[in-house]
C-alpha cells in the first residue's frame, strides 16, 4: 500500500486507485502500469485502472462500491455521478445463513501477542470506582433532568469552576451536561427508553466516581429520580454492578430548583452540594490498573477517501491490540456500517452476537424509512468532495476502525457495557449502536461507558468532549499540517509510505494508554474544546 511517484494508491483486488498527491493528479499523467489520466483527478478521488463498461462493478477494498453508470475508459476520473449505488446487503438473507464461527487469522493473533509481550506490564493509571468501573479522569459531574434548569446550571458551573475548583487540585474539572431532553417529550412512548437510559448512564459515567449531582426543576416529565445514580428502582435489567452501590444509603443526589429560595437560593444550594462532592472527589488517586479494565470508543467524522486506508486501519490495529489485551473497544455509527454488515456479521463471536448485530440494523432501517430518509443523505457534501462517492465506499472505510478481530458483543444506544452477561463487562470489540452524527455518537458512547474516544477525520473537525479525552487522527498529511494544534497523530504518513498501519497503530495504542492515564493531554483537551452532548431521542416530542 505505498504511494508511487505519480501519487496513485492501489490496494490489491481493486480496479480503481486513489489520487494521493496534494493537488491531485494532472491530466495526461502516466501512472504505474502505463495508465495515462484522461482527466485531472482531485486528491482523494478515484481513477479507473481498467476500462469499465456501463454496469461493471467498481471495486475498492476488494468490495463492490457501485457500478459504472457509463463507459469509463482506464484513466478516467470516477466522480460521484459515474457510480450507481448498489443495494444495501439484505439483513434477512444474512440471518438465514447458517452460523459459522468467525475465521481467525492465527498468524495475525500471534503477531499481536508478540507486540503485547514486548510491552512490560501493560497497565494504565486510572480511578477505580465502587461499582467496578474505572475512570480516566476525576470530574465533578452535574446532570440536569430537564433543559429548563440549564440556564441556572451554567451560571453555577462557571462559579464552581472559578471559586471552588482551585481548592481541589486533584479534581480534573466540572462537567455540567447540557441536553434538550426532559420535558415536552413523550416519556412513555416506544423508544423513549433510549434517551432516558442515556441520561441515567451518563450520570453514572466512570469519570464521575459515583458522585454525580442531578439537578431537576420539579415539574418535568422525566422525574429526576429516574436518572439519579442512587435510584434503587431505576436499574432495570442492570441489577448488577450498577452505580447504586456507589452512593451511600439515604444520600440525596438531587437538587430541585422549584424548592429553592429564588435564584440566590438555587446558586447557594448548588455551590454547597458541589463542594460536598469536591471534598470527596479530592481524596481519589490514580492507581495502576490492568489494561483489561479500559473501555474506549472509536468514531470518525468529516471522512474522506483516505480515512479508510490510513487513519481507520491504524485505529483498527490499535483496537485489535487493545481487544487482545482484554480491553473494551466500542465502534458505532449504524448508517456507516450498514453497507458492510455482511463483513461484520462474519466476525460475530456467536449466533447471539450476529442476531443482535442484525437486530440493530433492522431497527435503524425502520427508523430511517419512517423518516423518509434517502440513502444518499450520507455521505455529506464534504465527504463527497473528499472523494467518497457513496455510502458503500464510506462504510467500507469506516468499519476499518473496528480492526479485524472477533466482535464479542452488541449494545443498543446508551446501554452500559458494565451490565451485560450477569454483571460482567462486555470485553473485546463491541458494536455500540448509535447514529453516525459525531456529537450523538459521542454522547451515546459516553453513556455506554467509554472513558476515552479516538476520532479520525480527513476533512477536519475540531470535535471534542468535556467528559473524556479525545485523541484526533488526521487521515491525510495536508490537514494535519494545517491544523498542527488540533491533531494528535498524522495517519497521512501511511499513504505517502512514511509509516505503516502497524507502526501508526502502535503509536496510537501507546497514546491511548498515556491519555487514559493523564500523562498525555490531547490537543482538544488542552484547548478545552467540547461539543454539546446530544442525546439520541427517536421518540416523539410533544
Ligand atoms: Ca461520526
Amino acid at each position: 500500500m505505498n504511494g508511487n511517484e505519480t501519487g496513485a494508491f492501489t490496494p490489491k483486488l481493486d480496479n480503481v486507485a486513489i489520487a494521493v498527491a496534494e493537488g491531485g493528479i494532472a491530466l495526461g499523467t502516466r501512472l504505474e502500469g502505463g495508465i495515462v489520466t484522461l482527466e485531472s483527478v482531485p486528491q482523494g478521488h478515484k481513477v479507473a485502472l481498467v476500462d469499465l463498461k456501463p454496469g461493471d462493478a467498481i471495486l475498492r477494498y476488494g468490495q463492490v462500491i457501485g457500478y459504472a453508470a457509463r463507459l469509463l475508459p482506464r484513466g478516467s476520473w470516477i466522480e460521484e455521478s459515474a457510480v450507481v449505488l448498489p443495494k444495501a446487503p439484505d439483513v434477512d438473507e444474512i440471518d438465514a445463513l447458517p452460523f459459522s464461527p468467525p475465521a481467525r487469522d492465527l498468524a495475525f493473533e500471534a503477531s499481536l501477542d508478540r507486540e503485547l509481550a514486548g510491552l512490560s506490564g501493560i497497565r494504565f493509571e486510572g480511578y477505580r470506582n465502587p461499582d467496578g468501573s474505572v475512570g480516566s479522569r476525576n470530574m465533578l459531574g452535574i446532570v440536569p433532568s430537564v433543559q429548563c434548569v440549564a440556564g441556572v446550571l451554567n451560571i453555577a458551573a462557571a462559579k464552581i469552576e472559578k471559586e471552588l475548583l482551585p481548592k481541589y487540585p486533584h479534581v480534573d474539572g466540572v462537567a455540567a451536561l447540557n441536553h434538550g431532553y426532559g420535558c415536552g417529550v413523550a416519556i412513555d412512548a416506544p423508544n423513549a427508553e433510549i434517551p432516558i437510559r442515556t441520561l441515567r448512564n451518563l450520570a453514572r459515567h466512570p469519570n464521575f466516581g459515583g458522585e454525580a449531582l442531578i439537578v431537576g426543576l420539579g415539574c418535568e416529565k422525566l422525574a429526576p429520580e429516574r436518572i439519579a445514580p442512587s435510584c434503587a428502582g431505576c436499574q432495570g435489567r442492570a441489577a448488577v454492578g450498577g452505580g447504586a452501590a456507589a452512593a451511600p444509603a439515604g444520600a440525596s443526589d438531587i437538587v430541585i430548583l422549584q424548592e429553592q429560595a429564588g435564584f440566590a437560593g438555587m446558586i447557594a444550594t448548588l455551590m454547597a452540594e458541589a463542594e460536598k462532592r469536591l471534598e470527596r472527589l479530592e481524596a481519589r488517586r490514580r492507581e495502576a490498573i490492568p489494561l483489561s479494565e479500559l473501555v474506549i470508543g472509536v468514531q470518525c467524522g468529516g471522512s474522506d477517501a483516505f480515512s479508510g486506508v490510513t487513519a481507520n486501519p491504524a485505529i483498527g490495529y490499535a483496537a485489535d491490540l487493545l481487544a487482545r489485551a482484554g480491553a473494551t473497544v466500542m465502534f458505532s455509527e449504524v448508517t456507516e456500517v450498514r453497507d458492510g454488515i455482511h463483513l461484520l456479521a462474519a466476525r460475530a463471536a456467536d449466533p447471539e452476537v450476529r442476531r443482535r448485530l442484525l437486530e440493530e440494523m433492522r431497527w435503524y432501517d425502520v427508523y430511517l424509512a419512517n423518516g423518509g430518509v434517502d440513502r444518499s443523505a450520507n455521505p455529506t457534501p464534504g465527504n463527497k468532495k473528499g472523494g467518497l462517492a457513496n455510502i458503500v465506499e464510506k462504510a467500507l472505510g469506516s468499519i476499518a476502525k473496528s480492526g479485524r478481530g472477533v466482535i464479542e458483543g452488541v449494545l443498543s444506544p446508551g446501554e452500559r457495557s458494565y451490565e451485560h452477561g450477569e454483571g460482567r463487562r462486555m470485553k473485546g470489540i463491541v458494536f455500540a449502536a448509535t447514529p453516525a452524527s459525531d456529537f450523538v455518537c459521542g454522547t451515546e458512547q459516553l453513556a455506554s461507558g467509554i472513558v476515552l474516544q479516538v476520532f479520525s477525520t480527513g476533512r477536519g473537525t475540531p470535535y471534542g468532549l468535556a467528559m473524556a479525552p479525545v485523541i484526533k487522527i488526521a487521515s491525510r498529511s495536508a490537514i494535519a499540517k494545517s491544523w498542527p494544534d488540533l491533531f494528535d497523530l498524522d495517519a497521512g504518513k501511511i499513504a505517502t509510505g512514511d509509516s505503516t498501519i502497524e507502526e501508526l497503530g502502535k503509536e496510537l495504542f501507546a497514546m491511548i494508554l498515556d491519555a487514559a492515564s493523564g500523562r498525555y493531554e490531547p490537543w482538544a483537551d488542552r484547548h478545552g474544546i467540547a461539543n454539546d452532548l446530544v442525546v439520541f431521542n427517536p421518540a416523539p416530542i410533544t
